[in-house]
């Protein structure tokens, strides 16, 4: 909603003042020049204005907001990477606490282990830990916050072989509801540990993460890209093959158009296509022998896969996705790819509305699956992949229109799934869409919820309601 908001002339504005007072960073609001600036978010289609941003550079800056929130009943977001597709990192009228400034990364090699603040992107932890010959599974965009990745989850290059982000996290310190700040792990608040895997920000501000580390940096990856008169036979392979292929190896699956740029050649420029983006974490010289079977099949029109340091596959994607394009996402788990699906998929690929438009298919096997269903507030260990279809474009106009298409695409594709979708890449859909993400999971959730935030301040999120609430 863009209404024009000046300064507060009530008590509000006073304890703003204070509040700014009380901070070693910056609090940012309506009039103040760089109030747009402060509170713009990755996706153009979301247009949110906070009451008041709080530019928090550590912990005491984020006791002093939470409590800020709490005195004055504001809603409050958190905002870590401001990557989240329905925005849930700014709210109107109320409280952004933006951890962004917060970007300190410390690496311990003995320990193998990262500290990472708040407010980090992947970007931050991979330049961090590839110093040392290390990395943990993330994303596949760099520019992603750290903090919303990870709390939802964690899908990305590694999967297969590290899990999911979540399950590479020690523990985490945090700024609860009260203003106390705890540390969370399997020893301390061993309840609230098992509910931010998976739980999202619903249950305080992370000032930072500890995450263990792999060794790992250089990696063989990059897409293979197949005509899509081939897809079928392409999808028809995949999904036995990424199922059964080494864990060393990670493939997503995408339905795409080619970008009109380098590295890919111009006879495929704009061509919709299928794809797998690879990432192999074993030796170079199995590389050959694990790809074979992948350049066996169709055959492929691209098989760009080379040898690259780990941050370079990371970052490969992040000029073709800048921030500020309009998104529009909707996700479900699937199982099973069965031939039906697959020709259902292949009916909405040939209509992709944008360039920037796809469908990805995230697998969600090899270590993912030796964690239980249970074992984190992550409930769907027995999917086999994330699907996604997004309809992305730097067009305003194009808003409807890749609204709808995601929409149709998705209604289609619904049947076929495991019901639930991943939280990270949900829009706000309603509560029975987040209790059908945690299933069985979600009445503990709401229990722990209702300990550590029982009044809801923590509620600009996939939201678990306080049990009793
Ligand atoms: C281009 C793009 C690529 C993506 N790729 C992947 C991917 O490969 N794998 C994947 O799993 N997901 C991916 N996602 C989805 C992503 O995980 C979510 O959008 C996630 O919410 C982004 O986190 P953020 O910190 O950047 O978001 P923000 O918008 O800043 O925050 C989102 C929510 O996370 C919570 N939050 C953030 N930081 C904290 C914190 N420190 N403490 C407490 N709560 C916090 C808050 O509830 C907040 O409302 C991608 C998203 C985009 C836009």
């Amino acid at each position: 909603m863009a209404t024009t908001m000046s300064r507060p002339t009530t008590d509000l504005s006073a304890a703003i003042e204070h509040l700014g007072l009380s901070m070693r960073g910056d609090t940012v609001q309506p009039d103040d020049a760089t109030y747009d600036e402060a509170r713009r978010l990755y996706n153009a289609m979301i247009d949110k204005r906070p009451a008041v941003i709080a530019r928090c550079v550590d912990v005491g800056d984020v006791v002093a907001a939470v409590g800020f929130a709490r005195e004055h009943g504001l809603p409050l977001a958190i905002r870590g990477g401001g990557h989240n597709g329905a925005g849930l990192g700014s709210v109107d009228d109320g409280l952004m606490v933006d951890l962004s400034p917060m970007r300190g990364v410390h690496v311990d090699p003995t320990a193998r282990t990262a500290r990472v603040a708040g407010g980090c992107t992947w970007g931050d932890v991979d330049h961090a830990t590839h110093a040392y010959g290390l990395a943990t599974p993330s994303g596949i965009i760099s520019t992603t916050g750290v903090g919303g990745l990870t709390l939802g989850g964690g899908l990305g290059h590694l999967t297969r072989r590290f899990g999911l982000s979540i399950d590479n996290l020690l523990a985490v310190e945090m700024v609860l509801a009260d203003g106390q700040v705890v540390t969370a792990s399997a020893d301390e608040h061993p309840d609230l540990f098992w509910a931010i895997r998976g739980g999202g920000g619903n249950f305080g501000v992370v000032t930072s993460f500890l995450f263990r580390l792999h060794p790992l940096s250089t990696v063989v990856g990059g897409p293979t890209l197949w005509e899509l008169d081939q897809a079928e036979e392409v999808m028809r392979w995949y999904r036995t093959f990424i199922t059964e292929a080494p864990e060393e190896l990670n493939g997503w699956f995408a339905l795409l158009t080619v970008p009109p740029a380098p590295p890919f050649p111009e006879h495929l420029h704009m061509k919709k296509m299928c794809g797998v983006v690879w990432c192999y974490t074993g030796s170079e010289q199995d590389a050959d022998e694990v790809f074979a079977p992948v350049k066996a099949v169709g055959p492929p029109a691209l098989h760009g896969v080379h040898p690259m340091p780990y941050p370079m596959l990371q970052g490969a994607f992040d000029g073709l996705y800048p921030p500020g394009l309009q998104w529009y996402w909707k996700a479900d788990f699937v199982r099973e790819l069965s031939d039906e699906a697959i020709a259902t998929h292949l009916a909405h690929a040939k209509d992709l509305p944008t360039m920037h438009s796809t469908m990805h298919l995230y697998p969600i096997n090899g270590a993912a699956h030796r964690v239980g269903p249970n074992d984190t507030a992550w409930s769907y260990r027995d999917a086999t992949w994330a699907e996604v279809i997004v309809g992305v474009s730097p067009d305003l106009s194009d808003a409807p229109r890749i609204t709808n298409w995601a929409r149709d695409y998705w209604a289609a594709m619904h049947p076929f799934s495991a019901g639930g979708a991943y939280v990270n890449m949900m829009m706000e859909e309603g509560q029975d869409r987040i209790r059908t993400a945690y299933r069985d999971n979600y009445e503990r959730l709401a229990a722990i919820k209702a300990t550590y935030d029982p009044t809801n301040l923590f509620r600009v999120n996939q939201n678990i309601v306080p049990a009793g609430a």
